[in-house]
């Protein structure tokens, strides 16, 4: 039973630099798996939200996406679940604690714009984890660059190697459709189809006449030319390869005409991996393990301010999940159960009473849970592989309402725990430092503090550029460091201590006096 459901299951992410067409695509799998009725909805699902919750004003004021969403459907009988990311930069850490639940991801990329900054940045997150990632040339109905040209970039911006799955007829107007190149089948395109059965015309040998009635002769020798260098120059598609994250299958298409969408979605269930298993703190975690094991990449509060409760993302990582069972939350060493957890299907929740690996289910939380938090039946191990990075911007959080000092306290931990930022306390005199990876995070804290928890702040801007985790092998070391360095030090939500550097020059400086000290980008470097 176990192992039949985990190989039913593809979990993935969905990433693109803003505007490339991540939530058209979404919406189209959505719409070819069945799991929606009318395109549309994720788009209006999104703005629903904005209007129930106060705190997504800022979401609709800049039309930027901030959650992660889960969305689960079936589809020929396989249950996917497909993890949406916020594509704004300032986010990005939302984003790259998502990949940490991901078995692999769907790249989009805009035919006319090609590898962009955010493009490079969430690649490098799926190169460190070995995700397998498909790309997906979206946009093929506007001018865009040469096919060649564009797929050199990819590998060499990108350095991953990539193969053509299909190949793109012509781009722009003379976009005619695409040819599938293992299938070898031609799939014309137009313009806002809304099915795609019946449009396949096989096509086993390219020199078939029929092409040239079909595509034109002019088309069809370009078409003959090209698919012969493709053939030439890339190397054949190699499932290994591609599950262990250095070969890229390509497709081309578009998806606000619903073109391309189908060819994606049918060869990602044939070659995606299915769940796989993750590293502990003490051991490595198989799927097919009967415990049931899973952690917390996402915590959101919830959207109906006047609950405090917060929906805990949870990954299931092994075994069954069961509802209203107890399980172990290591950290406090508690043992929780869950009399309402939900699943997520398309664009709705609901109640499930179990959960198998490859899922996501939402955990309702009154302040128990923290980002990186692990479940067992008793185990005492870890998850690893979801570190804080060192923030790029640093403010002094100031109370401006000191007759809600405790309501501040309160708020800016749990938004933390959240994740929305991450909280260094200096002592002596408890002094608050937020670091975020964008200028809108302060934004956002601000307006949440206010709306959920009454508590109004400032920030008082600081030379901080960096800050590294901080240890070393001798404890006396560590003691004289910290203490003549104290401006310097703070202390993580876990009580580690970092060191805050203007910049590296700094950083370099204090290495030279303490060669016995280290100092780490992320929180998790042993
Ligand atoms: P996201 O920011 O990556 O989620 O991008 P969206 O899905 O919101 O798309 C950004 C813009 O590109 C929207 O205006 C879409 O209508 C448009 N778009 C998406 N797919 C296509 C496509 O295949 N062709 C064209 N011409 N526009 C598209």
């Amino acid at each position: 039973m176990l192992n039949r459901e985990i190989k039913k299951r593809r979990t993935f992410g969905i990433i693109s630099h803003p505007d490339a067409g991540k939530t058209t695509l979404t919406e189209k799998l959505l719409l070819f798996g069945g799991a929606i009725q009318k395109a549309g909805t994720v788009k209006r699902n999104k703005a629903e939200k904005t209007a129930t919750s106060d705190f997504m004003e800022i979401e609709k004021q800049r039309g930027i996406s901030v959650a992660t969403s889960v969305m689960g459907f079936e589809y020929l009988n396989h249950k996917i679940n497909i993890l949406d990311t916020p594509g704004h930069k300032d986010f990005a850490e939302d984003t790259y604690r998502t990949l940490t639940a991901v078995d692999s991801v769907i790249l989009v990329i805009d035919s006319v714009k090609g590898v962009e900054e955010q493009t490079r940045k969430l690649m490098q997150v799926c190169r460190m984890r070995h995700t397998p990632v498909i790309v997906f040339i979206n946009k093929m109905d506007r001018e865009g660059r040469e096919h060649f040209e564009l797929l050199e970039e990819i590998e060499k911006e990108l350095n991953i190697s990539v193969r053509p799955l299909s190949w793109p007829i012509g781009i722009g107007s003379s976009f005619k459709g695409v040819y599938h190149l293992h299938k070898h089948k031609l799939n014309l395109y137009s313009a806002n189809k809304k099915s795609i059965s019946g449009d396949y015309i096989p096509i086993d040998d390219l020199a078939d006449t029929q092409l040239d009635t079909i595509l034109g002769e002019k088309a069809a020798n370009t078409l003959r030319d090209e698919v012969e260098l493709v053939d030439s120059v890339y190397e054949p598609f190699d499932i290994p390869l591609y599950r262990s994250g250095y070969l890229a299958p390509v497709f081309f298409g578009s998806a606000i005409n619903n073109f391309g969408v189908q060819e994606l979605l049918e060869t990602f269930i044939e070659i995606a991996p299915e769940p796989q298993g993750r590293a502990t703190d003490t051991r490595f975690v198989e799927p097919n393990e009967k415990k049931f094991t899973g952690f917390v990449f996402k915590i959101h509060a919830n959207l109906d301010p006047k609950h405090r409760d917060r929906i805990a993302f949870c990954r299931i990582c092994s075994g069954k999940f069961e509802r209203n069972t107890f399980y172990h939350h290591v950290r406090s060493n508690k043992n929780l159960k869950f009399a309402s957890p939900t699943s997520f299907m398309a664009d709705n929740k609901s109640l499930v009473d179990e959960a198998w690996p490859g899922d996501v289910i939402g955990l309702y939380d009154s302040g128990n849970f923290k980002i990186g938090d692990t479940l067992t039946e008793g185990e005492v191990m870890n998850f690893v592989g979801i570190p804080s990075f060192s923030p790029e911007i640093f403010k002094e959080l100031e109370n401006a309402d000191p007759f809600k000092t405790k309501q501040l306290e309160k708020g800016i931990a749990q938004l933390s725990d959240e994740g929305v930022a991450q909280l260094f306390v200096q002592n002596p005199g408890n002094r608050k430092i937020i670091g975020t990876v964008g200028e809108l995070q302060f934004e956002v804290i601000q307006f949440r503090l206010l709306q959920e928890y009454g508590a109004s702040c400032r920030f008082r801007p600081m030379n901080t550029r960096k800050a590294n985790w901080v240890s070393s092998e001798d404890p006396e070391v560590l003691k004289k460091f910290l203490y003549s360095n104290a401006s310097k030090i703070a202390y993580d939500k876990e009580d580690r201590p970092v060191f805050l550097a203007g910049s590296q020059w700094d950083i370099d400086y204090a290495l030279g006096q303490y060669p016995k000290m280290q100092f780490h980008e992320n929180s998790e470097w042993d």
